[in-house]
């Protein structure tokens, strides 16, 4: 999970309000998490988060998205918790269909990619033995604490994606590709 640069926002705060209105109704009355849409809004939420990340994962940082990852919409607090702002851009992030699995699962302790000062090293060390991403020991525990809890939730060591990682790293190395066009930037 490296620093995200969030662009202009493609939702007016009309928008927002009402998208979140509308939701907000829905799921009481529902209780269902599933039976939602955006409303014509999917498009252009996602061709601005799109320009934001370079067509990385906002979370593991896979990359390309639109390949057979999936480009998904994650809301980072999840719509069930916090319904009021589920759909305000500021709350979304392009995600993997893997980084996507988190679902409901949700803590105010997690890091969040646009976080003011947000830095990988401030909270990971990649362990280029294993290809996993770990608490950095020579943090602030209350860091190692909030890196766990975010490697936990977003499940950043499950499946393959080390084994990806460490396959990415092996060959990007070869072909020299600008880090933007990498897979994983942290691992470099
Ligand atoms: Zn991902």
């Amino acid at each position: 999970m490296i620093p995200f640069l969030r662009g202009a926002n493609p939702l007016s705060p009309q928008e927002e309000k009402s998208l979140g209105e509308w939701w907000t109704a829905k799921y009481a009355e529902t209780k269902k998490s599933s039976s939602w849409s955006w409303k014509g809004k999917e498009k252009v939420i996602k061709q601005a988060l799109f320009l934001c990340n370079n067509d990385h994962c906002a979370y593991c940082d896979c990359h390309p998205l639109k390949d057979d990852k999936g480009f998904e919409i994650d809301h980072f607090v999840p719509k069930t918790i916090e319904s009021q702002i589920a759909f305000t851009y500021s709350n979304l992030f392009p995600s993997c269909n893997e980084c996507n699995k988190k679902g409901n699962n949700y803590d105010p302790l997690m890091l969040k990619p646009d976080e003011l000062d947000y830095k990988f090293e401030d909270y990971f060390r990649f362990d280029s033995f294993t290809g996993e991403i770990i608490p950095n020991e020579s943090k602030p525990v209350e860091n190692q604490e909030r890196a766990k809890i975010t490697r936990d939730i977003l499940r950043l060591n499950i499946g393959n994606k080390p084994i990806n990682l460490l396959k990415a790293i092996k060959k990007e190395i070869k072909l020299n590709t600008p880090l933007d066009e990498r897979p994983y930037r942290y691992g470099y």
